[in-house]
């Protein structure tokens, strides 16, 4: 039984007094959530606050991007052991925004899995394909190809890893795909894991699916065999709408 994970990405949005008002709305209605993991990924100078404001709760939080190296010279950058630190449980990588626009590679993403892996954070690999792609019905291909550039590399330690499904074009278009095209890939996704990297995969591994997921049609992709939790970017910075994914009371 894989429980699911719901994941809201504030990407840059947010301020001291927004942060505390949406997760104090939050924590009212924590004892509604325990069927469910939620984690939080602010921007990462809030991640003081909030591991403050939830420590204690069943509610997680995430950093959106961390480095590949433990420490050194990487001016801008925050390592996994420093996450760690504030309780940091999960880490992002590949998000197209990064790929897209900071120019994050496929090798840079496994080097950040590896550091990530072994240094007790849960990884959460985002892929999916453009509209261009999708148009041309290239889906599947694509996302062989970026789960080849990571999996193709043994695991050095089995641990628990995150596949979000989000189709570029309709991350932040409110364009979502369909419950049942997100099934199906994720269907694929995970029979792909399971007969190309035996290494890395377990039935316990949890597949989300994120682009332009409300209220109104969160639990239609909850409802699915294969769709294991939400990651939610917009919908996640109006209290009341992650509210409601997160209890399904849309
Ligand atoms: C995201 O950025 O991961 C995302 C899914 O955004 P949105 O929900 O706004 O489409």
């Amino acid at each position: 039984m894989r429980k699911p994970l719901i994941a809201a990405n504030w990407k840059m949005n947010g301020s001291l007094a927004d942060n505390e008002k949406r997760l104090a709305s939050l924590l009212e209605i924590v004892t509604d959530l325990k069927k469910k993991d939620v984690v939080i990924f602010p921007p990462a100078i809030y991640i003081p606050q909030v591991a403050n404001l939830l420590y204690n709760s069943d509610i997680a939080w995430g950093f959106q991007n961390v480095f590949y190296e433990v420490s050194g010279a990487y001016t801008g950058e925050h390592s996994p052991l420093m996450a760690k630190d504030y309780g940091v449980t999960y880490a992002l990588v590949g998000h197209s925004e990064r790929r897209v626009l900071f120019g994050e590679t496929d090798e840079q993403i496994f080097k950040k899995i590896s550091c990530f892996l072994s240094s007790g954070l849960i990884p959460i690999l985002c892929i999916g394909e453009t509209l261009e792609q999708y148009e041309q019905k290239k889906t599947n291909e694509t996302l062989k190809a970026q789960l080849h550039a990571v999996f193709q590399h043994d695991p050095e330690l089995k641990q628990e890893f995150i596949i979000a499904y989000e189709p570029v074009w309709a991350i932040g278009s409110g364009r979502a795909a369909t419950e049942t095209e997100v099934q199906s890939v994720h269907a694929d996704i995970r029979q792909i894991m399971k007969e190309q990297y035996p290494k890395w995969y377990s039935k316990s591994m949890r597949i989300i699916y994120g682009g332009s997921v409300t209220p109104s049609n969160s639990e239609s992709f909850l409802s699915q065999p294969d769709i294991d939790g939400l990651l939610v970017g917009g919908a996640s910075l109006k209290a009341s709408d992650f509210i409601s994914i997160c209890t399904g009371k849309g």
